[in-house]
């Protein structure tokens, strides 16, 4: 495919990318756990309209953005050092990344590491010195076991069976770096799987990881789903995904946005339900960032997760500047997202 519109292989556009998708995560936080009936009784037949407190603050992150900023950080070191060439070396990279992650989570755990990987891959990178990292929030359970296994699972080598939707919240940065959509699409896949091996599990990853790259490479929402369709037919073991998106899409067409509709489409735990929900709330709020935010994080399921699937699509869509101010102002950890989407811009745009 070709690009329709003008790139927005821009500044704006990456950090709007990983910002919305920490807001969603940070709207989320506060009722991950909690059933819809419990979101209304407590906030109102509305529902949740900002930020409330969580892990003792409002606007804070949880697991879907550490992973997030991991990811990137694996990208951004796999195009630095010398020692990690080619795609093979990027997936070694994020892994290695997504190990330092792990310690965030486990600290007692990086001697082992080290020992299994080498001081280089577990202690040098910039995220590891940020303190407020080191603070679990609710991690999935599949990307803790696979990451402490001590081997990185791909897609013909599964860790596991999980299709848990540990993957595809965190892949947004893949679809930033790659803008050829088939690379976006495998290196999505293959960084999933590095924890999540159930085919499920990795190609919603890879599909969002796509659908965020035809965004960024000027195409619009409906063209990006449309050819993320388009590339999981010719991709085996798609049927669970495909459906998701044939849903979302046929949901987005025919009946009118509410948390109940929202519902249909399943809680989000899982990967395709999480890809399907937070595109959902793209899709029937395009043009209003605030209302399509809410809307994928209102619900019974996976609120966080869905809501950083959602903000990562539409901050790729319309930058940071579409984001409500005081949701960035509020944003726990907001200098360090925009730094880390700025490093990725920095080695996939601007040094190319
Ligand atoms: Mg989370």
């Amino acid at each position: 495919m070709t690009a329709k519109t003008l790139s927005r292989r821009t500044r704006e556009h990456f950090t709007g990318c990983l910002i919305a998708g920490a807001v969603g995560d940070a709207l989320g936080a506060s009722i991950e756990f909690m059933t819809l009936d419990q979101i209304r009784s407590t906030y109102g037949e509305s529902g949740l309209t900002g930020y409330a407190p969580a892990y003792g603050r409002k606007g804070a992150i949880t697991d879907d953005t550490q992973m997030m900023l991991f990811t990137a950080e694996g990208l951004v070191l796999s195009r630095i050092r010398q020692e990690y060439p080619g795609n093979d070396g990027m997936i070694d990279c994020t892994y290695h990344a997504l190990l330092r992650w792990l310690t965030t989570q486990q600290p007692d755990r990086q001697t082992d590491l080290m020992q299994s990987h080498g001081s280089c891959a577990i202690v040098e990178g910039v995220l590891t010195g940020h303190t407020s990292l080191f603070s679990r929030r609710a991690p999935g359970n599949s990307c803790l076991s696979a990451l402490a296994s001590g081997t990185m699972g791909t897609p013909d080598r599964p860790v596991n069976d999980s299709k848990g939707c540990g993957g595809v919240m965190r892949i947004a940065p893949v679809g930033l770096a790659f803008p050829d959509v088939e690379k976006a699409f495998d290196i999505g896949c293959r960084s999933a799987a590095i924890t999540h091996g159930h085919p499920t599990g990795y190609l919603a990853a890879g599909t969002q990881a796509a659908i965020i790259s035809l965004i960024i490479t000027g195409h619009s929402l409906t063209e990006a789903v449309n050819a993320g369709i388009h590339i999981l037919k010719q991709r085996k073991n798609a049927k669970e995904t495909l459906d998701a998106l044939t849903a979302t899409v046929e949901t987005a067409c025919s009946a009118s946005p509410s948390p109940e509709t929202v519902e249909t489409l399943g809680e989000g735990w899982i990967a395709e339900e999480a890809l399907a929900i937070g595109l959902y709330c793209a899709m029937v709020h395009e043009n209003e960032m605030a209302k399509a935010l809410l809307l994928s994080v209102n619900h019974s399921g996976d609120s966080d997760s869905t809501g950083t699937i959602t903000g990562n699509i539409l901050g790729a869509l319309h930058g940071k500047s579409a984001i409500p101010p005081h949701w960035i102002d509020d944003l726990e950890l907001n200098g360090l997202i925009e730094e880390t989407a700025m490093d990725l811009y920095s080695e996939f745009v601007f040094k190319r």
